[in-house]
């Protein structure tokens, strides 16, 4: 692969309630608009301020759209790639779960020709692939594996979220293969999450500068609750009491994104996508 090696920074653009599974049942849409209290709407311009030049992958919960229209263009219009995280966030493994989110969300990623898809919680199983074919979608990130594997399930590639190996890297990575204490035990580190980046930011700044070395382009995960504060409520400190592993999830991380985009070259994954099949297409002939 003859491409630029580069970080593929990507944001899984969310609303703080996500996190928490026991909001998973109410579907009322004013309900759920009014738990996210319009932060997906004011965090997005301070996010874009701080992305500045550099260009991201940005998937989108779609329940977003319906709430705030102006979401999606706004995120085109800044030159960064728009992709689908779900249309309701919460576990789609089960692929008739997934399959009722896509026809839920597939009118505005239609609208917006979206090609890339980030399963919730990065959790994924392999009959989602020829789903995800079927909705039009190109790429999936949405498994865990070493930097630098690049998969392809059919006719959708799998880019996954990046982990470093003490173990050499496999020639394929069988779904799902989420942030479990599975992953950690078989001796991998799940940097690319930003659960990892909470806990070790300084560590994970060093593992992505030596994977630049190599040669690979690692992909890495942010919310946007991690680059703007979302305000402190009795809610969200109920829910952290309830959920204390979670906190590392919430800590500000603006300073590691800085120090990323200060650091290193960084690209949508689409982006990636594109130059890695231009150039085996060049390669073969
Ligand atoms: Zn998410």
């Amino acid at each position: 692969m003859s491409v630029t090696p580069r970080v593929l920074l990507s944001i899984d653009y969310e609303p703080v309630f996500a996190l928490f599974r026991h909001y998973d049942s109410i579907r009322d849409l004013k309900t759920r608009r009014d738990m996210d209290g319009d932060f997906t709407l004011r965090a997005l311009d301070p996010i874009l301020a701080q992305l500045g030049d550099a260009k991201a992958s940005i998937y989108l919960v779609g329940e977003i759209v319906q709430w705030y229209p102006q979401i999606p263009q706004k995120i085109i219009s800044a030159g960064h790639e728009l992709g689908l995280h779900c249309q309701y966030h919460r576990p789609l493994k089960n692929v008739d779960a997934l399959a009722a989110d896509l026809r839920d969300s597939s009118a505005w990623c239609k609208q917006y020709d979206v090609r890339g898809y980030r399963a919730p919680m990065v959790g994924i199983s392999e009959d989602a692939y020829p789903l995800l074919d079927s909705f039009g979608f190109k790429y999936s990130s949405s498994i865990y594996a070493p930097a630098g594997t690049l998969l392809q399930k059919g006719n959708v590639w799998e880019i996954p979220v990046s982990t470093r190996s003490r173990r050499a890297p496999k020639p394929n990575y069988t779904a799902p293969r989420d942030f479990s204490f599975k992953l950690l035990f078989d001796g991998e580190f799940p940097y690319g999450s930003s659960f990892s980046i909470g806990l070790f930011a300084k560590k994970v700044l060093h593992i992505l500068e030596d994977e630049l070395k190599r040669g690979l382009s690692p992909v890495v995960i942010m919310h946007p609750y991690e680059l703007v504060g979302p305000g402190r409520s009795a809610r969200l400190t109920r829910d952290l009491l309830r959920n204390p592993l979670f906190v590392p999830f919430l800590r500000d991380k603006s300073a590691f994104l800085a120090a990323l985009l200060r650091s290193f070259p960084v690209s949508p994954l689409g982006t990636y996508l594109d130059e890695v099949l231009a150039a085996r297409e060049n390669s073969h002939g």
